[in-house]
């Protein structure tokens, strides 16, 4: 096999002219991917990993989530994680912000862009959130309302849009009209999650198809796509040809499913470049390096990450 080994392995691009020729990708891992990870690492372990991420093209990571410490031990030391990475150019740094107090803190340590959550559901939205559907709209519209104050964006994410652990099913009308709820109080952009990850591709473009006739402009929606069951890349084909065109996932896949025990969860990020790239989309990114964080991510946390690209450039020893 040492001939094969000569080959470089690579997407060969064939474009597709139904497509977007330009994506953003959203990186999360910081954030979403080490909130699912049982360790909790030292917040310069954190900064490393945000700083790293940043120097590979990705032009928006998600660092951490001024959440209290009670609720997600994880990411307890956002302001020290802030602090240590300083400005970043050219790349949007973003934190989650759960409510009023939160957004105080985001905006005291620097930060210029927060996301906040609203639930589809009224069972994640009880058992996550500790309120109601109208309850985490109410919430997400107040941030909104004083982050216009401060000039700050606002990116919404809507979860459980494709399916619930709770409740099965989740209207798609409901989705497109809370999606329309957030981006009417002023939302940069509305993140579809499948935070579960049941979501298939039809279902994707119906979902999309009802939220931009409810008045959400494509341009303004993204999608969170989680690979449990392993249709997140054939969901990002079903967004990609519905016009969105902001794309979430973690460095190595970075992050459990906490709904589905020992599964995983984050598209990785390595995966959706990988397929972005062999459709001939711009992403912006280095992949060789993207794979180089991942690697260096997995030494620290002891353990390999689950990206199926991450794991095959390793081993093919070309990054
Ligand atoms: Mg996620």
């Amino acid at each position: 096999m040492s001939e094969a080994a000569a080959w470089h392995p690579a997407p060969q691009p064939v474009a597709d002219a139904a497509l977007p020729s330009r994506v953003r990708v959203y990186e999360v891992g910081p954030r979403d991917g080490l909130q699912a990870e049982p360790e909790i690492l030292p917040p310069e372990v954190k900064t490393e990993f945000a700083r790293r991420l940043a120097a590979t093209g990705l032009g928006a990571v998600e660092v951490t989530s001024f959440v209290p410490a009670r609720w997600i031990p994880q990411l307890a030391d956002a302001e020290e994680v802030v602090a240590g990475l300083g400005p970043t150019a050219g790349v949007r740094q973003i934190a989650l912000v759960p409510n009023l107090r939160g957004f105080d803190r985001a905006l005291a340590s620097g930060i210029r862009e927060v996301a906040v959550v609203a639930s589809a559901t009224e069972s994640f939205a009880a058992a996550n959130l500790n309120t109601t559907i109208e309850g985490s709209l109410a919430i997400s519209e107040q941030v909104i309302a004083a982050a216009g104050d401060a000039d700050i964006p606002v990116r919404a994410y809507l979860s459980m849009s494709f399916g619930d652990p709770w409740e099965g099913p989740v209207a798609h009308d409901r989705v497109a009209a809370l999606a329309a709820r957030l981006h009417e109080a002023g939302a940069s952009t509305v993140a579809l999650g499948d935070t579960i990850g049941t979501g298939t591709p039809a279902h994707v473009d119906r979902v999309v198809e009802l939220t931009a006739a409810a008045g959400v402009p494509r341009e303004r929606l993204a999608l969170h796509l989680h690979d449990t069951y392993g249709q997140a890349l054939g969901n990002v084909q079903a967004g990609l040809r519905a016009g969105v065109l902001e794309y979430d996932s973690s460095a190595g896949g970075l992050g459990r499913c906490p709904f589905a025990k020992g599964a995983t969860g984050n598209l990785a990020t390595e995966d959706l470049v990988w397929l972005l790239h062999g459709l001939g989309i711009e992403t912006g990114i280095d992949l060789e390096a993207l794979v180089r964080v991942t690697q260096w991510m997995s030494r620290t946390l002891g353990r390999p990450l689950p990206s199926r690209v991450a794991t095959a450039l390793t081993a093919a020893g070309v990054a």
